[in-house]
């Protein structure tokens, strides 16, 4: 499967005319990718209209020198045409300190909802939240043994009861008990089958109004297909969530449903579940989603032949789109601008002054402090100590490329070496690239480097 959509990719690269042929055919096999991978029909046919559209204008101008102009135009449309697929433009809620955070999680029986509650109780008590969890689920036999023993291992806090049979009670006892003790995540789980599909959704409205949650939660299981469409939609009738997490990502599926529920309800996903074990969740980011729905080097592939044809021509660079060519930032220019930031005072206050910054931050901080996000902030600048000057003044690109053998591991000796060098992890150097990456995004946005360096100097 990948492998066709590199060799659609390749030939695109090698073909000396780009025409609408070319483009149908690259369209063609990035179609069948995701459909093969569950992602909604409907939703691929509006994809493959959108590029075409976007690239129009390009396809149709005679200009013969702007033929690389041409590629890069349409793999970039693809880029963000496959990444808006998993963004539906809504900020999810984010938990604050001192605060009773009441999360509630609902969805089908063995979507993963109790391991879910429980990997998110450790997700927050790692970013100092007090947590806990209430087991609502009275239909299925054993429900809260499985909390007790689960939130046990976690030293979590946790509520329920073997003898009461009402999960709307068990709720509203747990959540004030625990409100009253200060906690400050609250999580609720709750039941995921009932004798009839109307009384789940009755129950679910009932806790809802019940407990009051601050954010619900729809846990759905990344195989579950083309299903996804119905599934969240009916759940979004009866327990208005505002959050995905999709689970068991470790697994064979690739989660292209999950797509459809996201574009059916409007609602963001937020972690992925990558695993059986408390430490199996993962900030859900689009880009990497998206490279593994694909198969994985893809969409690094889609990048790094945007950035090969900049290097192979300094001419044809200059013939580049501008708002491309602004969105160039090295990393040298990025970690300027973060000393720069770091020496103007608390994080937080900063960028909320500067357009396009706290969008930014906010992988930096999370739900923590700011003395947090500074403190990961250094970190980060520090691993770009261990960078060679030549990859300080790339665009960060060189780091992507993948191995000649194709393999879907996407971490290349340079990221490890780096990692290596400044004792850092792996992840931690990804995460380096991608707050530049996104630096420079914002970048283009307010009309180059320039402008983001006045921006900031109108600060100081
Ligand atoms: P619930 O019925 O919705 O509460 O689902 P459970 O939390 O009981 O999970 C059902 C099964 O899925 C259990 O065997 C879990 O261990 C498993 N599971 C949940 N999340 C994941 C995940 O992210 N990866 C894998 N591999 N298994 C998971
Ligand atoms: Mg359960």
């Amino acid at each position: 499967l990948g492998r066709k959509l590199n060799s659609a990719l390749s030939n695109l690269n090698k073909s000396p005319v780009v025409d609408e042929k070319v483009l149908d055919e690259l369209l063609k096999e990035i179609t069948k990718a995701l459909l093969e991978s569950d992602v909604n029909v409907k939703l691929v046919q509006t994809l493959k209209k959108q590029v075409k559209a976007k690239v129009k204008p390009a396809l149709e101008s005679t200009d013969k020198s702007k033929e690389g102009q041409r590629k890069s135009i349409i793999q970039k449309a693809i880029f963000d045409e496959l990444v808006q697929l998993v963004d539906p433009g809504v900020e999810p809620y984010k938990p604050k300190k001192g605060h009773p955070n009441v999360i509630m999680a609902v969805g089908l029986q063995g979507n993963g909802k109790t391991t879910t509650c429980t990997k998110l109780a450790v997700h927050y008590q790692k970013r100092g939240f007090k947590c806990c969890i209430v087991c609502a689920d009275t239909f299925r036999a054993g429900a809260f043994d499985q909390t007790r023993q689960s939130a046990t291992k976690a030293k979590v806090h946790f509520y329920g009861s073997y003898t009461e049979t009402d999960p709307v009670a068990i709720a509203s006892e747990g959540v004030a008990k625990f409100k009253k003790e200060r906690f400050e995540v609250i999580i609720v789980d709750t039941s995921g089958r009932h004798r009839q599909e109307s009384e789940l959704f009755e129950e679910m409205k009932q806790i809802q109004a019940a407990v009051k949650p601050d954010m619900t939660v729809l846990v759905l299981d990344a195989s579950i297909g083309q299903a996804a469409e119905a599934q969240s939609r009916a759940f979004k009738e009866s327990a208005d969530f505002g959050a995905i997490i999709v689970t068991k990502m470790d697994g064979h599926a690739k989660g292209g449903g999950a797509i459809s529920a996201v574009a059916a309800t409007k609602t963001p996903i937020i972690f992925l579940g990558v695993g059986e074990h408390l430490n199996d969740l993962d900030r859900f980011s689009p880009e990497p989603f998206i490279s593994q729905l694909l198969g994985m080097g893809d969409l690094r592939g889609l990048m790094e032949h945007m950035s090969d044809l900049a290097r192979q021509n300094p001419d044809r660079q200059k013939e580049m789109t501008k708002a491309f060519e602004e969105g160039k930032l090295s990393i040298r220019d990025w970690r300027e601008q973060m000393q720069n930031i770091m020496s103007m005072g608390p994080l937080s206050k900063i960028t909320s002054k500067i357009p396009g910054m706290a969008g930014l931050m906010e992988g930096l901080a999370g739900e923590g402090t700011d003395e947090e996000a500074s403190r990961r902030l250094k970190r980060l600048i520090c691993i770009t100590d261990s960078m060679t000057p030549a990859e300080l003044d790339s665009d960060g690109m060189l780091f992507l490329r993948i191995g000649k053998d194709n393999k879907p591991t996407g971490v290349t000796k340079r990221v490890l070496r780096v990692a290596k060098g400044s004792g850092a992890s792996v992840r931690e150097v990804e995460e380096v690239l991608m707050q530049h990456r996104m630096m420079a995004n914002v970048a283009k946005q307010m009309g180059g480097k320039n402008g983001m360096l006045q921006a900031l100097k109108g600060m100081g």
